[in-house]
Formats: structure tokens, C-alpha cells, sequence
């Protein structure tokens, strides 16, 4: 059988870290990386590429968009594409690239690792082995491998700074897993596959986050506007919850809404939760972000904001009508089915 050809775009992060005695002291480059990685599989011909150099946590938007485009002009030439970055960020970025990339034709797998490549407890060499698998697949997305299982990228959430299985996706079980019969695929969840492949890169880098705590009161939203926030996602309590009760809130919704200012309402317990009943919570002049991992939430409502917009049509509403739709299978499965 022919080897499955695979681009592999390296960005940093721990996986291709020299670590120190007091945190990484460098990267390596995809050459230096590669005895650490004892090799790829007979069954790969994999070509390397690095993109950028840095922990995640620098990670900005012009990055993504600089990824979304590399991959985008890579699609004819390779089976599978499998990009390695730092954990702290990679949920968000695995995300957004989900956006940014619909229609993939071909499987984008983003991995990393907890230990760094060249140390020899590292679980990078199999995070890599299993991303490999993935992308070889031929099933289209874009997805996450690590510990052993696959996950759609706009639904993975990075739950463990030390252990090895950081990942998790938010409400759904995993897309797929390693066992001893090799990479096991059920049919459910897969993405949709179809479409023309398409590069939207275009974002607004002006959304905030809260989680929202006793402590806050609704005027904070207002402080947000005043500075220039173009849109804002509350993590409520549990799945969505947020004090209505107290005195401000419909005032500050109808205020943001009259500034074209979006709010997305999701959830603070990601590991588990309900699509239905999260929606029927949410306020009057908030979008419900569902169940959607809180990583989709704030990166699809960057990306719909920068979406083109009917004539006449307000930012908040044409911003309303893209997030309303499942663009990336960002909102659960598992809950679609509870509730149809
Ligand atoms: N801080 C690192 C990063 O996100 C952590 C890691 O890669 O695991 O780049």
C-alpha cells in the first residue's frame, strides 16, 4: 500500500521544548526533533514544516490566521495535515481553525504533548503516532489527538495541566480512540462531510470573557462597551445559570443590544452538560451559546462578528444568525439527540 502522505506544521509548545531547570529554555526545529521522535511510521511519508516557534500561551489571533492559511494551501497536496502546539492554547486554536476552515477535505489533527519530546518519558511520541492515524484516516475535519483519543476540535477542552489525558470534549464522548484493534472510528459522532473547502480567516480580535462570580454586578458589562469590547461571553454557573434576580439586568442587556454589543450566555461545569435546558435559561438579549465548550463560545463569536452581514442588518443580529448555526459540530451531539 502506498504511505498516506502527511504535512506536519510544527508552532512550539512543550512537545518540541528543551525544558530546563526552571521551565523550557528553547525549541527545537523540526530536524533536531525528529531522533527524539524515533522516526515516523513505514506508513507515512511526512514532510515538516515549522510555522512558528513559542508557547501557546503567546499565541494571538494573526497566528491562527497564519495556520488557517497554511493548511488551507496545503490541502491538495497532502492526505492529512497534523499540526503540533503548546496545550495551554490549543482547545482555542483548534477551535477558531475549525471556523476558519470549512469544509476541510482532508483530516487537520492538532496534537502536543505534557512532557517535551526529547525527555524519554514523553508522551508526544504517541500523541504524534495517534495524530498520524487520524490524519492518514481520510475522514475530513478538524480534530485533536491526545492520550489516545480523538476529539472534534471545536468541542475539546484541556482539563489536566499534569496529566496525560489533558483533554476532554465538552459534554460529548470522544470521536474516536487507540485500542488494540488500532484506531477505532464509531460512526457517530463524525463530522458532516461535503461542502467546497473554503478559507474564512477573517475575525474581531475585541471579545471579552467573564466568568461570571458572586462578586460581579451586570453593570461590568457596561464597563466592557465603554472601552471598546465588540462582543462578550458570560460563563454562567453550572450550565448557564446567571443571578437574574438581582436589580440591572434587563436595563444592561437592552443597553448592550442599542450598542450593537453581542453577549453569548454558556456554562461553567463544561465536562457535562444539557443543551436543552441551558437555552431555556438564557435571558432575553443574550445568543445561547448552548452547551458549547466555553474555548467554541469566544473564538466563533470573534469569527462571526467579522461575517458578512445583509445590508441594513445590525452587527449583534447578523453576528446572532452565524452563531445560531452548528458550524463545526461545536454543539454537542450527545444533547442533540436528548432533545430532538
Ligand atoms: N505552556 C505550554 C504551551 O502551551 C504548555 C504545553 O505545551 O503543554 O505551550
Amino acid at each position: 500500500m502506498q504511505p498516506s502522505s502527511i504535512l506536519l506544521l510544527t508552532t512550539g509548545g512543550t512537545i518540541g521544548s528543551v525544558p530546563g531547570p526552571d521551565g523550557p529554555i528553547g525549541h527545537l526545529s523540526p530536524d533536531e526533533l525528529l531522533p527524539h521522535w524515533g522516526g515516523a511510521p513505514e506508513a507515512y511519508t511526512v514532510t515538516w514544516k515549522e510555522i512558528f516557534q513559542q508557547d501557546s500561551v503567546n499565541v494571538q489571533p494573526a497566528q491562527w490566521q497564519q495556520l488557517a492559511r497554511e493548511i488551507f494551501s496545503h490541502y491538495a497536496a497532502y492526505d492529512g495535515i497534523v499540526v503540533t502546539h503548546g496545550t495551554d492554547t490549543l482547545a482555542y486554536t483548534s477551535s477558531m481553525l475549525s471556523f476558519m476552515l470549512p469544509n476541510p477535505p482532508i483530516p487537520v489533527v492538532i496534537t502536543g504533548a505534557q512532557i517535551p519530546l526529547v525527555s524519554p518519558l514523553s508522551d508526544g511520541v504517541s500523541n504524534l503516532r495517534c495524530a498520524l492515524a487520524m490524519a492518514a484516516s481520510g475522514i475530513p475535519g478538524v480534530f485533536v489527538a491526545f492520550h489516545g483519543t480523538i476529539l472534534r476540535g471545536a468541542r475539546a477542552v484541556k482539563t489536566h495541566s499534569l496529566s496525560l489525558d489533558a483533554f476532554h470534549c465538552a459534554g460529548d464522548p470522544h470521536t474516536a480512540h487507540i485500542s488494540a484493534h488500532g484506531l477505532v472510528i464509531p460512526r457517530e459522532p463524525l463530522p458532516a462531510s461535503g461542502g467546497k473547502p473554503a478559507l474564512r480567516d477573517a475575525l474581531c480580535e475585541k471579545v471579552a470573557l467573564l466568568k461570571w462570580s458572586p462578586s460581579f454586578s451586570p453593570d461590568i458589562l457596561l464597563l466592557l462597551a465603554r472601552e471598546g469590547w465588540e462582543g462578550i461571553v458570560i460563563e454562567g454557573y453550572g450550565k448557564g445559570g446567571l443571578p437574574l434576580a438581582r436589580e440591572g439586568w434587563p436595563d444592561v442587556l437592552a443597553r448592550l443590544r442599542e450598542r450593537d454589543i453581542p453577549v453569548v450566555l454558556c456554562g461553567q461545569c463544561q465536562a457535562e452538560s444539557d443543551y436543552g435546558e441551558s437555552a431555556a435559561q438564557c435571558p432575553a438579549g443574550c445568543i445561547s451559546g448552548k452547551d458549547m465548550s466555553t474555548e467554541a463560545a469566544v473564538t466563533k463569536l470573534m469569527w462571526c462578528l467579522a461575517q458578512p452581514r445583509d445590508p441594513g442588518q445590525s452587527k449583534t443580529a447578523a453576528a446572532e444568525a452565524w452563531f445560531r448555526q452548528d458550524l463545526a459540530g461545536e454543539k454537542s451531539t450527545r444533547g442533540k439527540s436528548l432533545c430532538s
